[in-house]
């Protein structure tokens, strides 16, 4: 049995740490870039009005300036102006290279072709310079940059339609246990509603991993063998649910030997989830997490999110955590590490009442979850406690 933090050490240095691949721009948001982006053009690709108006070839002492044409957004017209000429331009349009300045049209007074300004006309006015934002061939998102919606924005812009992101790791779900029954189907005595699996995808489902299969299996031995051998050739990252204690019908365990899954670590000093397995089998990761619903809620969270946000490129990174003060003081029942369902109120935390692994009830109101070290007897009233925030 190993403690919180050696386990988490454990997997901070041995799960993968990406998966690369090709996407196209469209199917890109959430995922991370596995290498920095280059701009292939400059940012805007020419001198752009950044005003409705006049573009203007400046003469000094002038009064009265002749309009001689018009340039249009998307316009590849390129009238040729002396000095003293103006012609009549929109936001977007190519600014013509004869003329030095963009004046907004609330400034004109025209007459025909005759166009006054009542302010002085100044040079350099109201153009975007070609490679103002980027100049083709610097850096435009370093690497490891999420991609989220402005960046998809600014990447398309730069006519960028594919992308070498990490891959995002895909998930296989495996719940154990004879007594289980999909909601839906009538219970026959001994029989419970099997609730891990649309739990836990909905957990994944939170957090942007929406690749996931999920299968059945009896607490039958051979069975648990095969199933173990097929989700291991179909997914990154296996989570099991249940039948890694120590009951008679766990097979779990002696199944993930039988299939060469290397174990990481098994059994943590913590309460909930005690019975928790993880496993390596090449670049492909076994969570083995027990059944008891809220102690497979907290793994997950606890273990099983770091782990593929490393493997998605983001770094062992899990809940937001911070510090919190005890509205009430907590002693502890035993000895080993507690991750306490609660309410943070401010900076007020209170543990919420049951707490038992079997419960969601608790869960399911608390919005943080209280993590009090094994070393920890009590914690008083005031004192200061790590909290891992639930909801993002
Ligand atoms: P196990 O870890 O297999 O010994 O299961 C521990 C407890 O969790 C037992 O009461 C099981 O009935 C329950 N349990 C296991 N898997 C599930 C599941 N998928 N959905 C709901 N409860 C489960
Ligand atoms: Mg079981």
């Amino acid at each position: 049995m190993i403690e919180v933090q050696q386990a988490l050490k454990i997997l901070r240095e041995t799960s993968p740490k990406q998966i690369r691949e090709s996407r196209d721009l469209k199917d890109s948001l959430g995922y991370v870039l596995s290498e920095e982006i280059i701009a292939p053009i400059d940012l805007p690709n020419f001198d752009q009005s950044a005003m409705d108006g006049y573009a203007v070839n400046v003469k000094t002492g002038n009064e009265v300036y002749e309009m001689i044409g018009e340039v249009q957004a998307g316009s590849a017209n390129e009238p040729v102006l002396l000095p003293g000429q103006c012609v009549r331009i929109f936001t977007g349009a190519k600014v013509p290279v004869t003329a030095n300045t963009v004046i907004q049209q609330e400034w004109a007074i025209t007459n025909g072709n005759e166009v006054r300004f009542d302010r002085a006309v100044e040079k350099g006015r109201n153009i975007r310079p070609k490679g103002e934002q980027i100049k083709k061939g610097s850096m435009a998102l370093e690497k490891g940059s999420v991609l989220n919606a402005a960046s998809i924005g600014f990447l398309a812009g730069m006519g960028i339609t594919e992308l070498p992101v990490c891959r995002k790791p895909t998930v296989h779900i495996l719940t154990t246990g004879n007594e289980l029954i999909p909601p839906g189907h009538d219970l026959a005595p001994g029989q419970i509603f099997e609730s891990n699996s649309i739990m836990l995808q909905s957990a994944l489902n939170t957090f942007g991993f929406d690749e996931v299969q999920v299968a059945t299996v009896p607490d039958d031995y051979e069975k648990t063998v095969q199933v173990i051998k097929t989700a291991l050739e179909n997914a990154d990252l296996l989570m099991l649910s249940g039948g890694i204690s120590v009951g008679d019908y766990d097979y779990v365990y002696k199944a993930l030997l039988e299939n060469q899954v290397n174990e990481l670590f098994y059994k943590v000093n913590q309460k909930p989830g005690k019975p928790l397995y993880f496993g390596k089998k090449y670049q492909q990761i076994v969570a083995a997490l027990p059944g008891n619903p809220a102690a497979a809620l907290s793994c997950f969270y606890i273990y099983v999110l770091p782990t593929l946000n490393q493997m998605y490129g983001k770094g062992f990174q899990g809940l937001k955590t911070s510090k919190a003060l005890m509205a009430e003081s907590y002693s502890k029942k035993g000895s080993r590490a507690q991750f306490l369902k609660a309410k943070l109120d401010k900076n007020q935390v209170r543990p919420l009442g049951g707490q038992s692994s079997a419960m969601l009830k608790s869960f399911s109101e608390a919005n943080v979850l209280i993590y009090i070290p094994t070393e920890a007897e009590t914690v008083l009233k005031g004192e200061e406690v790590l909290v891992y925030h639930i909801h993002v």
